[in-house]
């Protein structure tokens, strides 16, 4: 039978429980258990693909194609596992399911209420992510904060499941902040225990609670923090504001928070393969050399939006000692930019990645055209790739009106379209071209120079595509199209001939890139980057 340990936050958002709740995984998979890892949000919608980045920050797919909160990604690059369906659950997905049943009469007779329908609906999503992933510990973080109406429903499925199974099999993790005060010069235990009295009021009693505070907590402060909160000093665990956040599991891990929750499961405390780990935060504290790459985009405001991207380009950096500094550039302000020599004279690589919509296209088109005329090397990411497209298309092979029906649906030339199984579709939510699917690399090409394979598979989320009535004019122009999927014949990867480093995909590598395995397109970039200067 599966463990589980139930991450809270208490206090205020934003506190790191999602890495709080990476970095046990980690550590757990390092004393070689099998974890699988599970988020609970309470929107309602059902998934955040159809909310705005500036609502949720980045919309991170797994490889089954499912759109999951942006947490999902830091689990990913902590446990290096990957997750599906059963790892993102909203309340919308969790309402909608037993609106479903009602409708079909599976409660016939009976009235349907949040205890027990919604509760049991959302037990059963934490027994399904157990027995689909066969994982020894399921670690399942609560979005939101304690007190929170919205989370009330998970809170109180999570004290049942407490209740069948016992503290042997089942562990809270708390997450609260500890204060600094300024005028005092004091930290302040107060919030975390009223954080923890709300806890106890909905039933429960954390095991283990991990402090967030600006400086060590000290003796006296971890003793404060256990008498009030009924707990062993050890069962408090201090997590110190980092510059590096790979660097909380070693942190954690010094604070023996795995062996304690080993023990309080029953389970042997294995010894611990955490070298690779070290060995990445000694790279991470040692860069030598620096680089700095645009990323063009048009939420760069909110760098949660880019999240994936950030990071892939900072693993690519690990992999040549560089550090990766990022210039983000609006999109849309570059429109009015009329010499974008000021823009990018201080940058070593441009990337340009996904989005939707057509604010700011004209503006990710010039810095395109700016990184092919002026040799500097180039990432396309999805949109980043449709548009390096209508770039070319418009520029070298000089068919002016070239544009995707996704902004223009009257062009007259359509060399980025909807995919022809996407026309039909009315309903937004969950339908576009999501999670893996193949690409066939052709040989002596630079894709196939950095993957030093021939097949692989990547992770997607577009409506459109590359039109293939063009293929021939483009390469007669020297686009190479070094990527394909056999079955649908969609373009998946895109480069430059004569020019250092100019290369787009239509699937998003920033969903497969960790801090230990950056991802081949990433190095490419960075490596050319460091190269040019
Ligand atoms: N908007 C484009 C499409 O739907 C690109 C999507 C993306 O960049 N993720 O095809």
């Amino acid at each position: 039978m599966a463990k589980y340990v139930f991450v809270t936050g208490g206090v205020v958002s934003g506190l790191g429980k999602g890495i709080t709740a990476s970095s046990i995984a980690l550590l757990l998979k390092a004393r070689g258990y099998k974890v699988f890892m599970q988020k609970f949000d309470p929107y309602i919608n059902v998934d955040p693909g159809t909310m705005s980045p500036y609502q949720h920050g980045e919309v991170f797919v797994t490889a089954d194609g499912s759109e999951t909160d942006l947490d999902l990604g830091h689990y990913e690059r902590f446990i290096d596992e990957e997750l599906n369906y059963t790892s993102s659950i909203s309340s919308g997905k969790i309402f909608s399911s037993v609106i479903e049943k009602e409708r079909r009469g599976d409660y016939l007779g009976g009235t349907v209420q949040i205890v027990p329908h919604i509760t049991n609906e959302i037990k059963s999503k934490v027994y399904e992510a157990a027995s689909t992933s066969q994982a020894d510990i399921i670690i399942t973080e609560i979005g939101g904060t304690i007190g929170d109406i919205e989370s009330l429903s998970f809170i109180e499925s999570l004290r049942q499941i407490r209740n069948e199974l016992g503290s042997n099999n089942t562990l809270f993790v708390h997450t609260t902040l500890i204060p600094y005060i300024y005028g005092s010069g004091e930290l302040k235990t107060k919030p975390t225990q009223h954080s923890v009295i709300e806890l106890r009021g909905l039933g429960i009693q954390p095991d283990i609670i991990v402090c967030r505070a600006p400086q060590n907590l000290g003796e006296d402060i971890k003793n404060k923090i256990a008498l009030y909160c009924s707990l062993n000093k050890e069962n408090i665990i201090e997590a110190v504001d980092v510059k590096n956040i790979y660097q909380i599991p070693i942190n954690f891990y010094e604070q023996h928070i795995d062996e304690t929750i080993l023990k309080q499961f029953d389970m042997k405390i294995k010894e611990i393969d955490l070298d690779y780990w070290k060995k990445l935060i000694k790279t991470v504290d040692n860069l030598s050399g620096q680089v700095t790459i645009a990323l063009v985009g048009k939420y760069v405001e909110l760098h949660d939006a880019y999240l994936s991207v950030a990071e892939s380009l900072k693993h690519a950096g690990y992999k040549y000692q560089t550090k990766v500094n990022i210039k983000w550039v609006d999109s849309e302000k570059l429109e009015d930019e009329n010499n974008l020599d000021n823009t990018f004279k201080d940058v070593d690589g441009i990337l340009v990645p996904g989005g939707f919509g057509s604010r700011g296209i004209n503006g990710k088109i010039s810095a395109i055209k700016y990184a092919r005329v002026n040799k500097i090397p180039f990432l396309g990411i999805c949109l980043g790739m449709q548009l390096a497209i209508i770039e070319f298309a418009r520029n070298v092979c000089n068919i002016k009106d070239a544009d995707s029906t996704e902004f223009n649906e009257l062009t007259s030339d359509p060399i980025i379209d909807m995919m022809s199984e996407q026309k039909a579709i009315v309903n937004l939510g969950g339908t576009m071209r999501l999670g893996n699917y193949e690409c066939y690399i052709s040989e002596n090409t630079l894709a196939k120079k950095l993957y030093q394979q021939s097949v692989i598979l990547e992770r997607h989320r577009h409506r459109y595509e590359f039109n293939n009535k063009y293929r021939e004019l483009l390469e007669s122009k020297g686009i190479v199209f070094s990527g394909i999927n056999k079955q649908s014949n969609l373009t998946e990867i895109i480069e430059l001939k004569n020019h250092p480093y100019f290369i787009a995909c239509q699937f998003h590598p920033e969903f497969k890139s960790r801090p230990t395995k950056s991802h081949p397109l990433f190095e490419g970039l960075i490596n050319n980057a460091k190269n040019r200067k």
